[in-house]
């Protein structure tokens, strides 16, 4: 009989013929989830989910999108970041903007770096 972990029927199976002759299944290792944004939980595009040994082989470019936030936040999200702290930063260095009003959103907020708020009012 084959070992406890092999009987599991959530591995896949394949086939091989050996050199020997004979018929042997071999066992697929299992794939890690999928990589979610950390605000609203949708699946991430352009993150593959691979087991380590093969994420290892492929080339930065194809772990990671190039922009900022890839692989932490979805494009919506990181959309609503930047529009979010481009609102502050006009109602701060703007006249004409001094009465919008804007919701703090700490959902958002928690990916801004830490100091951000600084940055605002030294702009002045
Ligand atoms: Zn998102």
């Amino acid at each position: 009989m084959v070992a406890p972990q092999y009987r599991s029927r959530s591995k896949k199976r394949k086939k091989v013929k050996v050199p020997g002759g004979a018929t042997v299944t071999h066992y697929k290792k299992k794939k890690p989830s999928k990589h979610v944004c950390g605000r609203c939980g949708k699946p991430l595009t352009g993150v593959p989910n691979k087991i380590p040994s093969e994420l290892k082989k492929l080339s930065k470019t194809e772990k990671i999108p190039k922009r900022p936030y890839a692989g932490v936040l979805c494009t919506e999200c990181t959309d609503k970041l930047f529009r979010y702290r481009t609102r502050f930063e006009a109602k701060n260095n703007y006249p004409e903007y001094t009465d919008l009003e804007i919701r703090r959103d700490l959902t958002i907020e928690r990916y801004l770096p830490l100091n951000w708020w600084d940055n605002l009012s030294n702009k002045e």
